[in-house]
């Protein structure tokens, strides 16, 4: 039986892109296996890509975004999911070009689809969403590395934004010295997750070209890319490693062979996307058990669906703090 939710839609007209909140039928969702009541979703940048008409992210309009789904199921065709079960999905292709979060209802593929682990409550895992499960990654490929809290600052960039707030909470959780990197008046917020050390963005956008700068970092957490990554990358202690998942500082990535053969440094790309799915509980079940901070909640600015346009332009401009969760039921 069809069902009729609010949604957030974006229109394209003449160009421009509209958002809206309208009612739609759970008929006019795509095909798949599992249909999902959806009742919390997330903010990340990649949404506000979404909702502002980067093709890159979204071919065809009108489209609801929303790349993080958490919620009940309510339907299954899947022998591996029933009625009533909590599940989350993040990534592959949900908000993108299938009919996303920012709505009552999606159908997925029953393969994007991952239990919601014991230890977490379906709200807390969208305070991570995507953004949290990308910090998660990058905590999870440091950690791989045998980088321990007595080798040294361990650098996160985009310190106040999703991923870089959840990455600056785990890693202090776990008794690593953190130096937060931001562009934002936002000392306070960061000290307040357990940041040591406080770095304006500034200092580390060296354009100075010199192959190797001063080694000041064990491991580095990077979000943003661009100078910033190339700044870390030559910051590096012997035999360092730098986690890359973002772009906001850029595409382009100044940089010689130097580092990687005289100091013998790595540089991990993280992709939360296509990750497979078998990769991905053993990474939920940390965030629920010994990565999750006790400060979860400061991170979090919780919002409806109305308040999404005027959110979706503060990320746009880089001006988010924390992660913004989308209740469906406000
Ligand atoms: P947010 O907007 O929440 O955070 C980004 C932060 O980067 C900002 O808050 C700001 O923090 C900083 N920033 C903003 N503009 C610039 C700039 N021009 N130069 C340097 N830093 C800047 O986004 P998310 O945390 O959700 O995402 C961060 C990045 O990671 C995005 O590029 C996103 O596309 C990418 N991403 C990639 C994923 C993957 O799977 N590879 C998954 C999730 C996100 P501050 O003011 O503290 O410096």
């Amino acid at each position: 039986m069809s069902k009729l939710f609010k949604a957030l839609e974006v229109e394209e007209v003449n160009g421009s892109f509209n958002m809206s909140v309208v009612t739609r039928s759970t008929d006019d969702l795509p095909e798949g296996e599992v249909l999902i009541k959806v009742l919390y979703s997330s903010l990340n940048y990649k949404d506000a890509m979404s909702a502002s008409g980067n093709k890159a992210i979204t071919k065809t309009y009108p489209h609801t975004p929303g790349i993080d789904v958490a919620g009940i199921v309510e339907e299954s065709d899947s022998p591996d999911w029933k009625a009533g079960d909590e599940v989350i999905v993040t990534g592959f292709d949900l908000g993108m070009n299938t009919s996303g979060g920012f709505g009552g209802y999606v159908r997925v593929p029953a393969n994007w689809i991952v239990k919601l682990p014991a230890g977490l409550t379906l709200r807390e895992s969208m305070i991570y969403g995507t953004a949290g499960f990308t910090a998660g990654l990058s905590v999870d490929a440091v950690l791989k590395h045998g980088v321990k809290p007595e080798d040294g600052l361990i650098a996160v960039s985009g310190a106040s934004g999703g991923v870089g707030s959840v990455a600056v909470s785990i890693l202090s959780g776990l008794g690593y010295q953190v130096a937060a990197i931001s562009g934002k008046d936002s000392a306070a917020f960061l000290k307040s997750l357990g940041a040591k050390e406080i770095i304006q963005r500034s200092e580390m956008e060296d354009s100075s070209g010199r192959p190797l700068l001063r080694s000041r970092f064990a491991a580095a957490v990077d979000t943003v890319g661009g100078t910033v990554l190339s700044t870390m990358l030559r910051s590096l202690s012997y035999g360092g490693i730098v986690t890359a998942c973002g772009l906001v500082n850029g595409t382009d990535l100044p940089l010689t062979i130097f580092p990687f053969i005289v100091k013998g440094i790595h540089l991990a790309g993280i992709d939360s996307v296509n990750l497979p799915l078998e990769s991905r509980p053993a990474i939920w079940e940390s965030l629920a058990n010994e990565w999750k901070p006790e400060g979860l909640e400061t991170l979090v600015n919780e919002i409806g669906l109305k308040k999404l346009p005027e959110c979706i332009g503060q990320i746009l401009n880089g001006q988010m703090t924390g992660r913004t969760l989308v209740n469906l039921a406000h």
